[in-house]
């Protein structure tokens, strides 16, 4: 087997595999702490990338602006402090300058690296993505982010020949049925040619139009379903095990039968609300967007960079550090009422050597465990809330090839594995077939998802054990076969979090206890969308309800 090194751990996600929309979804992450607490970089060690730290030059400390008491705090420059430096915290930050005159910013990120779960790393002619590698460009914020760092000219999108997904399916590949979109049949010429379902089943599909909309009560005005029962309820159980378990699996990494329709899968929830059926819904969605793109909507499907999606967090930092924004390296331990109002953050050992902070407003953007950590002394039912938002793990195993050594055409943007299939991969990316540029000329480089929520035990493995299992995984999905030319894993123990049912109460809670809290707000991933246009959102959203701004 080939030997790999990889000390470092992270969170995973295998959204955006497929080009369908990711709506939202969490789950508690016990996050594992970074191996390194500086800037990490990679060094080569034969085939294999290993870590070696270097420094950051975003996160250095500055005596002179940093600001440690309370006669900081003045109304006409405010001081926002945000906790975490994972998108959902830069973001934040991007907002409040934009939008609040002259208020004065600090970042903390124990890690010294912007970015939260954002990495890439590059190597050769190689451009791995350890967690994100696209994002929706049918929702603005992604996009917009994008074009206001000046990194247009980068976006690219998914090439246009792999624009589909293969399912696994009595020991081959097999395509989705053409327009099936997660839960949405899309096209009666696609189901009846599928070869993914038995007659009976794809029969059960197109009876779907007929099938009665779920009631709740009128008095349950908060009724969940999952997204399990959902499925079968409206597509039958075969169309659920075959199609959807594992597109969704894709996404969320979640069990499916806990996974909430209304946090995670709104869209299709209101499509059998307003429209009657899935059918109905989609159709009028595809008249909605044959006229957005008559119209000049320019971003209709996945994007990604051409130098790897950290560069948008990356960016993003350099242009607050510009804005002057200060980075501070450290870890936030708690948050307390400042002694004449504002807020306080005693901060763990540091590289900084800083103790606290003094704050008129805080945006936490660290994991909904960690904000249960910091709430814990402030608001107990609060944090209580937030240490229920479970997370899933995972780990995606990158293994690159000779194009030669790999049997399949790859002609998709990747595949995913019903669990029914009994197989332990639960989908595999075609990475270097979805975008240019991610593996040397006569190589291909695929990312196999092992773990999520229904396999947890998959990463008790240790690396080599893991990255056994991906080979194993690849020979039989794909025929690869030889020695790779390149192996990586990513672990991601508990970084995704997951919407179960009752997620939106959860939260409704959660906002009412926020209230209570004026200058305080939580933004990412754990909340209202796991996608990056939605965690850019929920920055933007905290940073203006911290300052009252609409
Ligand atoms: C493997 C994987 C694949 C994914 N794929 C896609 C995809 O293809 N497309 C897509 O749209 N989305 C994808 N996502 C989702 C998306 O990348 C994430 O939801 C998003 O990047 C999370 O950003 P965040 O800022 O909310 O959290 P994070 O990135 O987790 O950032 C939180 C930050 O808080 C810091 N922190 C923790 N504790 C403290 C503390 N006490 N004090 C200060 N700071 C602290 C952490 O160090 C971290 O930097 C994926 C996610 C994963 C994990």
């Amino acid at each position: 087997m080939p030997r790999r090194t990889e000390p470092r751990t992270g969170a995973t996600v295998g959204a955006a595999l497929l080009a369908v929309q990711i709506n939202g979804s969490k789950n508690r992450r016990p996050r594992s702490q970074p191996s390194h607490p500086g800037f990490t970089g990679y060094t080569r060690q034969g085939n294999s990338l290993a870590y070696a730290p270097h420094t950051c030059g975003i996160f250095s400390f500055h005596p002179d602006v940093i600001v440690t008491t309370e006669d900081s705090r003045t109304a006409s420059a405010p001081h926002l402090v945000v906790l975490g430096g994972g998108l959902a915290g830069l973001t934040a930050a991007e907002a409040a300058l934009n939008r609040v005159p002259g208020v004065r910013i600090t970042i903390v990120e124990p890690t010294g690296r912007p970015g939260g779960v954002l990495e890439t790393v590059r190597d050769g002619g190689w451009l791995v993505e350890r967690s994100a590698d696209s994002f929706l460009g049918a929702r603005p914020e992604g996009v917009a982010l994008v074009e206001r760092l000046g990194l247009t000219s980068e976006l690219i999108g998914i090439e246009p020949r792999v624009r589909r997904a293969l399912v696994w399916h009595a020991g081959r590949t097999v395509p989705a049925p053409d327009g099936f979109r997660l839960l949405a049949p899309g096209l009666l010429t696609g189901i009846l040619s599928t070869p993914l379902l038995s007659p009976a089943g794809r029969l059960r599909v197109l009876v779907e139009r007929f099938v009665p909309p779920r009631r709740p009560p009128a008095e349950d005005a908060t009724a969940d379903e999952s997204l399990e029962s959902f499925a079968v309820r409206r597509l039958g159980r075969e169309a659920f095990e075959r199609l959807v378990q594992p597109l969704a699996s894709g996404i969320w990494t979640a069990d499916p039968a806990r996974l909430s329709m209304a946090a995670a899968c709104p869209e299709f929830l209101e499509m059998e609300r307003s429209d009657g059926s899935l059918w109905a819904g989609e159709h009028r969605r595809l008249r909605a967007k044959a006229h957005a793109v008559a119209a000049g909507a320019r971003y209709g499907q996945f994007l990604s960079l051409a130098r790897g999606m950290e560069s948008l967090p990356a960016r993003l930092a350099e242009h607050l550090r510009d804005r002057g924004a200060t980075f501070v390296q450290a870890r936030a331990s708690g948050i307390v009422p400042g002694p004449t109002g504002g807020w306080e953050i005693p901060l763990a050992a540091g590289a900084t050597g800083l103790a606290r902070l003094a704050a008129d407003a805080v945006v936490v953007a660290v994991p909904a465990p960690a904000a249960a950590g910091l709430f814990a002394g402030l608001d107990g039912a609060l944090a209580a809330d937030l240490a229920a938002i479970e997370y899933a793990g995972s780990a995606i195993v990158s293994l690159g090839f000779a194009r030669d050594d790999v049997a399949h055409p790859l002609d998709a943007a990747g595949l995913v594995v019903p669990r029914v299939a009994g197989r332990r991969a639960l989908a595999v990316s075609f990475s270097s077939s979805k975008f240019l540029g991610r593996a040397p000329a006569g190589c291909v480089l695929m990312r196999v998802f092992l773990g999520g929520a229904l396999d947890p035990e998959a990463l008790d493995r240790d690396d080599d054990a893991l990255v056994a299992l991906a080979y194993e995984e690849a020979a039989i999905l794909v025929g690869a076969r030889g020695r790779p030319r390149l192996v990586q894993v990513a672990r991601w123990a508990g970084a995704m979090p997951q919407y179960h049912v009752g997620h939106l109460v959860r939260m409704q809670r959660i906002e009412l206890a926020l209230a209570a809290h004026p200058g305080l707000a939580l933004a990412g991933n754990a909340y209202t969308g796991v996608g990056i246009p939605q965690v850019i959102a929920s920055g933007q959203t905290a940073a203006a309800r911290c300052f009252g701004v609409a």
